[in-house]
């Protein structure tokens, strides 16, 4: 099965993904992640996009349509996916639909986040990742613990793009060219509704529910 994580940013599309990746034995593909590496790692793709990602506007659909064809044609991944972070507009969804057509696979459920404006940011502002380990915690609501990490805290990093005002833009590109996918995928029988204000725990045991039987 392959899998589509949507919600805003800051949803915990990527703390989900984690619980997914653990219990299912998925693979997370998350662009965000993929396009932050190319920036560390200095690479002419990364010097392209730095300023786009850091403004929290979308990179191009052609960088992200040639990374995405690289992971869906891999046969280490083949249909054990979890996209994280895309598609993010409707171009990317007929694209996926395409890529996933053209290498013989499917997506098996698209599983929607809900969260309200204000937790978002909340969220997104105690955001810390783990650079070691790539585990994600908050500093406000799931801080690191001795019982749930075992990395060094020096090791746990903050997002350039995670500050209040990248945020107010990031939720507006939302908004505007990503939650319209969500009819594309209400058409195909797709989508599934979570509330995301709940628990993390909860959120996973709704998830369970919702992709164990599709394992079978
Ligand atoms: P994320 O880690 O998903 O919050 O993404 C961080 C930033 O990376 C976004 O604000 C965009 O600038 C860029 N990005 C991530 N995924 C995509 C995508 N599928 N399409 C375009 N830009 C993306």
């Amino acid at each position: 099965m392959n899998i589509v994580l949507f919600g805003p940013p800051g949803a915990g599309k990527g703390t989900q993904a984690n619980n997914m990746v653990k219990r299912f034995s998925l693979f997370k593909v998350s662009t965000g992640d993929l396009l932050r590496e190319e920036i560390k790692n200095n690479t002419n793709l990364g010097t392209k996009i730095k300023s786009t990602v850091n403004a929290g506007i979308l990179v191009s659909d052609d960088i992200i349509d040639d990374l995405m064809t690289k992971v869906l044609r891999d046969k280490k991944f083949y249909n054990r996916l979890i996209f994280d972070g895309y598609p993010r507009n409707l171009n990317q969804a007929e694209n996926l639909d395409f890529l996933t057509k053209k290498y013989n696979q499917k997506i098996s459920c698209v599983l929607n986040l809900n969260v309200d404006k204000e937790s978002i940011i909340k969220r997104v502002l105690g955001r810390q990742i783990c650079t070691n380990c790539g585990l994600i915690f908050n500093e406000y609501f799931n801080p690191s613990t001795k019982k749930n990490h075992h990395c060094d805290l020096k090791f746990l990093d903050k997002r350039p793009d995670d500050n209040e005002k990248i945020i107010i833009s990031r939720f507006e590109t939302y908004l505007n060219k990503t939650l319209p996918i969500l009819d594309f995928y209400k058409e195909q029988n797709l989508l599934h509704q979570i509330n995301g204000m709940a628990k993390i725990d909860q959120i996973f045991e709704e998830i369970r529910g919702i992709i164990g039987p599709l394992e079978a």
